[in-house]
Formats: structure tokens, C-alpha cells, sequence
């Protein structure tokens, strides 16, 4: 589904990705774990297509199309989906007409018709229900005033309503409380665990992987994957920290 290969990247003009190579195939969930600053979340920028994230060598090709190719919408369309570390206030847009835009930005952007309100109300209850997000918070304002696990969980519906391939979750973990972190947990297994989907979840802790079970875990550190293993691999890297774990692979 997901094939990088050497991956280069700048950030301000400042080399960040040095040669980064993953394969991610469907039905696969793999975490990416690894130091502060190691470039996970650029990882996650570039492959998403921010502005300010330059490519400047090597290759990601999504379902056989060159990913750097397409535009962020074409790769939103093409069925990737991006997850936020910080996710951002709307002030004066409800999370429900949001949801709604860019569900039929998406639709069309694909060629296909709007949803009508009708069909977009009974998808957005029935994703907000596994988020067990009430309706009413949604016709807030886009993350305004929300708690940290309230950003996570209605991110995780805008996920499920735009149903991607594959989904890239940047410390979806990070400013949880244990609760939160179960109900988005079990969100991501029932939105994206499934045989034509894949997942690529960026954590700073392993607490996430209890939940979401990762068929392969990576370590990235300087730019680069310095090591991958199974989930057992983020269980070692919580009880010997990230220095030991990649200074025995430097050995
Ligand atoms: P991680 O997510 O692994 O903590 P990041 O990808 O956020 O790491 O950052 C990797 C490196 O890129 C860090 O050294 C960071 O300071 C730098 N960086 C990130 N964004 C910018 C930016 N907009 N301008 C300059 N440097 C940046
Ligand atoms: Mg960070
Ligand atoms: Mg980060």
C-alpha cells in the first residue's frame, strides 16, 4: 500500500529525513517510535504533503502512484489520512458542518456525488456513537474549548467518516487520560483494522499499542529507521529507553 524508499526531507532548508525506507502493506498496523525531534512528525507532514516540508530524494508510492506527485487533496482523495499531534481551532465552523465539508470535498474530489443531509447525519451518529461522541459536541465550533481526548476522539470521527486506506496518527496518544485513550483506541481497531486498510501510528509512549495492537514497530532516530521488530520491540523500548536500544543497533 505504502512504499518509501530512501526518503530525503528538509525542513526550513534543514535536512530532517536522511534516508528513511518503510513498506507498509494492507491489513498491517505499524508504529513509528522514537525520540523528540527524531523527525516523526515530519515524517508524517511530508508524506501528507505540508507546505514547508520539501522532498529532496527518494520515493513513496501509495497503491502504485507516486505519493509526491499529488497534491494533499488528490492524496486525501486517493485515500490518506492524516492525524494531527496538534489539531486546530476553527473558530466560527461547527465540527458538523466541517465533517460534512470535507466528506463531500473528498466525494468530489473522487468524482462523486454530495452526501445529502440525510446521509451525512446518519454517518456522522454512527461514527460519533463508536467515538461515544455526543452529537451536540459537534455542532461546536472545530476544537474550540475541547479537552484533549475530546480533539482526539472527534478526529477519529473525521477519520471514520472519510473511511481512508490509510490512516497516519501523529501521537493520537499524547494528552489522553486512560479513558480517552481506550474509546480512541478502540475507534482506530473498528474504523481501520481491517484486511484492505493500513496504519501508521507515530507514539512517543507504548501506552497507545496496548489498545492498538502494531504488527510491526519501528524505531526512528536521526532521520532514519534504525530498527524494527514486532509489538514486543515497543515493550523494550519503555523499559530500556530509546538510547540503549539504538546505540546496541550502532554497536
Ligand atoms: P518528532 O516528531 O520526532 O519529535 P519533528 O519531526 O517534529 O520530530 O522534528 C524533527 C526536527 O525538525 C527537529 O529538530 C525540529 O526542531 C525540526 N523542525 C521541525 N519543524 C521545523 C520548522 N518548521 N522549522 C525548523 N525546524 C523544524
Ligand atoms: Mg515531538
Ligand atoms: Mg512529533
Amino acid at each position: 500500500m505504502l512504499e518509501i524508499n530512501n526518503l530525503q526531507a528538509t525542513v526550513a532548508d534543514k535536512p530532517i529525513l536522511k534516508g528513511l525506507s518503510l513498506t507498509i502493506n494492507a491489513g498491517e498496523i505499524h508504529a513509528i517510535m522514537g525520540p523528540n525531534g527524531a523527525g516523526k512528525s515530519t515524517l508524517g507532514y511530508t508524506l501528507g504533503g505540508r507546505p514547508g516540508y520539501e522532498v529532496t530524494g527518494g520515493s513513496a508510492t501509495f497503491n502504485g502512484q507516486d505519493l509526491f506527485e499529488l497534491a494533499p487533496h488528490e492524496r486525501a482523495a486517493a485515500g490518506l489520512f492524516l492525524g494531527f499531534q496538534y489539531p486546530v481551532e476553527i473558530p466560527g465552523v461547527s465540527f458538523v458542518q466541517f465533517l460534512r465539508e470535507s466528506a463531500n470535498a473528498q466525494r468530489k474530489s473522487r468524482g462523486e456525488a454530495p452526501l445529502s443531509g440525510g446521509e451525512f447525519l446518519k454517518l456522522a451518529r454512527e461514527k460519533a456513537g463508536l467515538l461515544r461522541m455526543d452529537m451536540d459536541m459537534l455542532k461546536r465550533p472545530v476544537n474550540v474549548g475541547f479537552s484533549g481526548g475530546e480533539k482526539k476522539r472527534a478526529e477519529m470521527v473525521q477519520m471514520g467518516i472519510l473511511d481512508p486506506k490509510l490512516a497516519i496518527l501523529d501521537e493520537t496518544d499524547s494528552g489522553l487520560d486512560i479513558d480517552a485513550l481506550r474509546v480512541c483506541g478502540e475507534g482506530i481497531n473498528a474504523i481501520m483494522r481491517k484486511s484492505d486498510k493500513a496504519v501508521l501510528l507515530i507514539t512517543h509512549y507504548q501506552r497507545l499499542l496496548d489498545y492498538v495492537k502494531p504488527d510491526f514497530v519501528h524505531v526512528l532516530a536521526a532521520g532514519r529507521i534504525v530498527k524494527s521488530g514486532g509489538a514486543d520491540l515497543a515493550l523494550r523500548l519503555e523499559e530500556e529507553g530509546y538510547e540503549a536500544v539504538v546505540q546496541e543497533t550502532a554497536a
